[in-house]
C-alpha cells in the first residue's frame, strides 16, 4: 500500500565548532570550486592545497614561537610557592600544546611531500580519491573516510 508519509526529517545543520587555535584546523581559506569535468588533483587543486598547508604551517610556527617567547618571559622566580606551582602547571600545559603543534607541523610537512610526489589526495590504504571536501576539512588526511573509520574501529578494539 502506498504511503503518503510527509517527510519531516529535518537535516540538522552541522554546527561548526569554534576554532580555539591553529591546532584544531586551518580555517582561513576559500573552499575550492571544481569546474565541471575537472581532473582530480590537477595543478590548480595542488596549488590550492599547497596554499592551505603552507598557511596552516606558518600559523602553527608562529604559535610555537609565541609559546616559546611567552615561557621565556614568564620564567621568572616567584618567591611564593603557590605562584610557582601555578606557573609550572601552566608550563606543562603549554609544553603539551607545543608538542601537539610540532607533531602537526610534521604531518603538514609530510602532506607537502606527498603533494610534490603526486600522492597527495589519494587514500594510503585503498588508493581511492580522498576528495576535495574531506581534504579541506582535514588537509593532512592520508586515508579516505571509509579506511579512516575502519582504522578507528580497529584502534578502539570494537569487536575484537
Ligand atoms: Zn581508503
Amino acid at each position: 500500500m502506498p504511503q503518503t508519509k510527509k517527510q519531516t526529517a529535518r537535516k540538522k545543520a552541522a554546527a561548526s565548532a569554534p576554532i580555539e587555535s591553529a591546532v584544531s584546523g586551518f580555517q582561513g581559506f576559500v573552499p575550492y570550486t571544481a569546474k565541471k569535468g575537472e581532473k582530480y588533483m590537477n595543478p590548480n587543486q595542488v596549488a590550492h592545497f599547497r596554499a592551505i598547508l603552507d598557511a596552516w604551517k606558518r600559523e602553527l610556527m608562529e604559535e610555537v614561537d609565541r609559546t616559546v617567547h611567552h615561557m621565556q618571559d614568564e620564567a621568572t622566580n616567584f618567591p611564593d610557592p603557590n605562584d610557582r606551582a601555578t606557573q609550572e602547571s601552566d608550563f606543562t600545559l603549554e609544553l603539551r600544546t607545543r608538542d601537539r603543534e610540532r607533531k602537526l607541523i610534521r604531518k603538514i610537512d609530510e602532506a607537502l611531500t606527498r603533494l610534490d610526489s603526486g600522492d597527495y589526495g589519494y587514500c594510503e590504504q585503498c588508493g581511492i580519491e580522498i576528495g576535495i571536501k574531506r581534504l579541506e576539512a582535514r588537509p593532512t588526511a592520508t586515508l579516505c573516510i571509509d579506511c579512516k573509520t575502519l582504522q578507528e574501529i580497529r584502534e578502539k578494539g570494537i569487536g575484537g
